[in-house]
């Protein structure tokens, strides 16, 4: 845990985030442990599976609270199931999102990008969001394919908006939902933005606007190459005490895509 804090500090999350151990004994001995995006069933029987004694997760299990823990619902059951099976659950959100070498720096790497800052800085190199270029302009259809060739693979894909012969070389990102950075993103001059979740109406208002234009992945697609990275912090922080092993079981809700192709329009 205090290895984790040293690299995701607990005062970089936003205020209404909860980061932490949720589930444990910090007292208990730890030789497996399973880093996933999300606190979820599949992911606690993966864990089950490979005898990891803690999982760390990006995403909080409960980020409003709760009143009550009984295994009739399902978050309560991932409560039982974990004490039962004597797995603890630890999560770094917001502050893995600033950090440096976190989930922003680890997407835009990913993607290629080179000297990046933080988008919104908090300090030089903390922050919400990354933003850098590419060491090649390309066309936005071209950075697109090269985006999806670079994030994991998952069942719903990438999105793109925008006009996709333009060339871009200005690139930002943000891991996960990104409806709130678009502003940001303009405003830094940015050819193209990389983020989750965006809906409608903000993307189609943001792109009769112009600039950036728009390529929206999934929230567990953007996330995910954080969890390599924290496994090899850990695992080159405990070379000998630890075995530390990624997930890769994608998360998102999504398992199907169709674009359909009829004559319906
Ligand atoms: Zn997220």
């Amino acid at each position: 845990m205090k290895r984790l804090e040293e690299a995701y500090p607990p005062d970089l999350a936003e205020e209404w985030d909860r980061v932490g151990l949720i589930v444990g004994r910090p007292s208990s001995p730890i030789d497996k442990v399973l880093v996933a995006v999300d606190p979820v069933d599949t992911i606690l029987t993966e864990a089950i599976e490979r005898r990891a004694q803690l999982i760390v997760t990006h995403h909080p299990l409960y980020l409003r609270g709760t009143s009550f823990v009984a295994a009739t619902d399902p978050k309560g059951s991932l409560v039982h199931r974990l004490i039962e099976n004597g797995i603890a659950l630890f999560n770094a959100h917001t502050n893995a999102d600033s950090a440096a070498g976190g989930v922003a720096d680890c997407l835009a790497q990913a993607v290629g990008l080179e000297d990046t800052r933080p988008l919104i800085p908090h300090t030089e190199n903390t922050g919400s969001g990354r933003i850098g270029r590419l060491a090649v302009p390309m066309p936005l259809r071209d950075f697109a394919n090269k985006v999806a060739q670079s994030l994991p693979s998952c069942p719903a894909g990438i999105l793109v908006g925008g006009e996709l012969d333009a060339s871009v070389s200005t690139v930002a990102v943000s891991g996960g939902s990104g409806d709130s950075f678009l502003t940001d993103a303009r405003r830094a001059g940015a050819d193209v933005y990389i983020c989750a979740d965006l809906r409608h109406h903000p993307a189609s208002e943001h792109l009769a606007g112009g600039r950036p234009y728009l390529i929206c992945a999934t929230h567990w697609a953007s996330e995910w190459p954080w969890v390599p990275r924290c496994a090899r912090m850990l695992q080159e922080s405990f070379p000998k005490q630890l075995e530390v092993e990624i997930s890769r079981i994608c998360t998102d809700p999504w398992e199907m895509r169709i674009s359909p192709e009829n004559e319906n329009r």
